[in-house]
């Protein structure tokens, strides 16, 4: 497909995982690469082998169908951890043991609940996948746009380009969307979540865990056998006190946590800190500029969705930008951007709320609450037919889902 005769059909600002996996979304559905740019302030950033992010994702069924058709899978697959069942616990820090709620397993229904991938790991498969198909990558910073019914002049540091659309990719902090006068609604939790890698005494079997804790949820995510991933959501103030804290007071807060699950924490490593906060922006879409994943809505990451969410964007406007190509059009018209933004903002706003609910509910330490979402979460537990659709959503299988996670070609 030609690119319509301005310099580029599409701009994308953010090399991340999702504006990368956009630009490969597009050449498979046939766009050519030289209709496409990236630019981001740090594009190489995946390259340096001194700072390796920390971070694991949980991606789901439709996240992998997805990557599988960008070809990344295949090059992820020999480092991607299943995880087959979560068992999912309430309890206070104290309690030496922590009986589980509530299980996930979704075996059943073909498949893990999801796979483990680092994300340092992700980024650079992905970025390098877009090298090699010859998309334009520039590094240079946003600094403006200027839109008419027929283009749009996108700023990088000093230079101008000009494009169909521009797909702000550039995450939370996204200049794309406060250019644009787009505001974000949410708020911070007042939690920072500790990422970590553990190694313990006793093997794993696939099998992750999910503590409600009064200050926080507390997961533990399977990489390879003796290995997990933690991701502690805490209260800023005792975070920031025991990022501060030697390794050993560190080890001996994680195994508090822990409770013995899965033997002895032998070793912590790779910790991290990210501070939480709900943050929705009111459109998705501006005059030519489309926003997906972190640019469009951050989540909290007590049931991984957050990347997930931001996947199910790009594929979806990767479709509607092809199927607009493939007719001869302009992918930058509002009815586009308002079909885009009908998809998906009520998806990701409906995520959003769920999790602030859910986070909301169990961080804290009230009995009667205790009593009242354990009885809640029992009930789920014991309606399979409930307990399914949950997880059919939460692996991003719904029928409202775009092809490229379901598995069909766009
Ligand atoms: C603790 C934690 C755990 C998580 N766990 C999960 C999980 O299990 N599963 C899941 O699906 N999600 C999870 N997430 C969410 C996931 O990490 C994010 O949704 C995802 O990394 C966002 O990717 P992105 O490409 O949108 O943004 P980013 O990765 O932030 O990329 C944005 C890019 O834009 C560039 N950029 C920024 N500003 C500019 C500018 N002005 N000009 C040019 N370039 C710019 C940056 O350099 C960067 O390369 C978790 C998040 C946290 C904090």
């Amino acid at each position: 497909m030609a690119n319509g005769g301005t310099d580029r059909t599409i701009i994308i600002g953010g090399f991340g995982a999702a504006g990368a996996s956009l630009a490969l979304a597009l050449v498979r559905g046939g766009v050519e690469p030289g209709a496409i740019t990236v630019f981001d302030a740090n594009p190489d950033s995946d390259q340096a082998p001194d700072k390796p992010d920390a971070r694991i994702l949980a991606l789901n069924a439709g996240s992998r169908r997805y990557l599988e058709a960008l070809g990344a899978w295949e090059k992820l697959a020999d480092q991607a951890y299943p995880m087959r069942s979560i068992a999912i616990s309430d309890t206070g820090l104290e309690e030496g043991i922590r009986p589980r709620l509530l299980d996930m397993e979704p075996e059943a229904e073909g498949g893990p609940l999801a796979h483990l991938v680092a994300l340092g790991r992700l980024n650079h498969v992905l970025r390098g996948l877009c090298r090699d198909a010859g998309i334009e990558v520039l590094k240079g910073r946003y600094s403006g746009r200027t839109a008419s019914s027929t283009a749009i002049e996108v700023r990088i540091d000093a230079e101008t380009r000009r494009a169909r659309l521009l797909v702000g990719a550039d995450g939370a902090r996204s200049a794309i969307r406060t250019m644009a006068g787009i505001p974000m609604h949410g708020w911070p939790y007042g939690q920072t979540a500790i990422v970590a890698t553990i190694r313990h005494s006793l093997p794993h079997h696939g099998e992750g865990a999910q503590h409600f804790l009064p200050s926080g949820p507390f997961a533990l995510l399977p990489l390879d056998e003796y290995r997990s991933s933690i991701v502690w959501s805490e209260r800023a103030e005792k975070a920031a006190e025991m990022l501060a804290a030697s390794p050993a007071e560190r080890k001996r807060a994680i195994s508090a946590r822990a409770a013995g699950w899965r033997g002895d924490i032998l070793e912590v490593e790779a910790v991290s800190s990210h501070p939480l906060q709900l943050a929705l922006a009111r459109r998705f879409v501006g005059e030519r500029i489309a926003l997906v994943a972190d640019a469009a809505h951050v989540v909290h990451p007590l049931a991984g969705q957050g990347l997930n969410l931001g996947f199910e964007d790009c594929a979806m406007l990767a479709e509607l930008v092809v199927e607009r190509l493939r007719a001869g059009l302009d992918p930058g018209m509002p009815d586009l951007l308002e079909t885009y933004q009908a998809r998906r903002r009520p998806a990701a706003a409906a995520m959003g709320y769920a999790m602030e609910g859910m986070n909301r509910l169990f961080s804290n330490d009230s009995g009667p609450l205790r009593v009242m979402r354990d009885a809640g979460v029992g009930l789920v537990n014991r309606m399979p037919g409930l307990k399914q659709r949950l997880m059919k959503a939460a692996s991003g299988q719904t029928g409202l889902s775009p092809r490229l996670f379901r598995g069909e070609a766009l």
